[in-house]
């Protein structure tokens, strides 16, 4: 059996108030490392901090705002001492078919999902680069592989993701900044709750392993990728799925 020490090391998880965010946070703390987390909501993310526990902080960062990212990550790193491990997990859906799809919900969903993701990993790459240590994990989706109807947007973001992770898993790996991202499939949050009992069944039916994955599924793959048993993988996706897509 492999054992996760993340002991000494600090980690920002964005969108750690709820759902697939939380259970990061929380099993990074059970294995060791010191977290911040953020949400929307100052409240929020402090109550979802004393949830975790460990001492983990709970910052307000909307993340679909210009300036909010580099603002979380310098007081993570304030409060963490430095920051060696960034997760980039806020994400949000705005759905819609293409023709009614207007511009205001394409643009929140790229700004949070992808320009968010973008600005907190160039915040966070100075200190990493210096180090010579650091992991991000930006959290996809499948769609963002597949293409998804209704969701040009979210699917869009996904994609760009993706893109993102691999150049910066190009640019830093000199300096031992790794980058990966994982692609869930459906995972039973708040995201999925929309779902009717009869889509959930049809689409459980789906899926090879015959359910909707958890939150803790994700959460032990960003441990795994977090920890040294990792050091030799950059640049990938790791799709998480139950066997959707294959
Ligand atoms: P969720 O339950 O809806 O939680 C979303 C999290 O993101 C919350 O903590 C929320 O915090 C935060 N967030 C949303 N917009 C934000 C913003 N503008 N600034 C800062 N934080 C923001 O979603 P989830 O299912 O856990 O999803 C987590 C990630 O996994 C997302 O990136 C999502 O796209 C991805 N994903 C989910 C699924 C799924 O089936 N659930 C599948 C594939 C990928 P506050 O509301 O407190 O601000």
């Amino acid at each position: 059996m492999i054992s996760i020490d993340l002991s000494g090391r600090t980690a920002l998880i964005t969108g750690g108030t709820r759902g697939i965010g939380l259970a990061i946070a929380t099993s990074l703390v059970r294995a060791g490392a010191a977290v911040a987390i953020a949400g929307r909501d100052a409240d929020r993310a402090a109550q979802a901090a004393a949830t975790i526990g460990g001492g983990a902080h709970g910052f307000a960062a909307d993340l679909g705002q210009p300036g909010d990212a580099q603002r979380l990550v310098d007081r993570a790193e304030h409060a963490l001492g430095s920051l060696d491990i960034l997760v980039n997990n806020a994400g949000l859906t705005r759905d819609n078919v293409l023709v009614r799809l207007k511009d205001e919900d394409w643009d929140a969903v790229i700004d949070t999902n992808l320009r968010g993701a973008f600005a907190a990993t160039r915040a966070a790459a100075r200190g990493m680069m210096k180090r010579r240590w650091g992991r991000i994990i930006n959290i996809t989706s499948v769609v963002g592989i597949t293409g998804n109807k209704g969701q040009a947007n979210y699917a869009a973001s996904k994609a760009g993701l993706i893109g993102l992770t691999k150049s910066v898993a190009k640019e830093l790996a000199s300096r031992n900044v790794l980058a990966n991202a994982i692609a869930p499939g459906f995972i039973d949050t708040d995201m999925t709750k929309a779902l009717t009992p009869d889509a959930r069944e049809q689409l459980s039916a789906q899926i090879p392993l015959g359910r909707l994955g958890t939150p803790a599924d994700i959460a032990g793959l960003v441990a795994f990728l977090a920890s040294e048993h990792a050091s030799y993988i950059t640049g990938h996706v790791f799709v998480v799925d139950g066997g959707m897509v294959m």
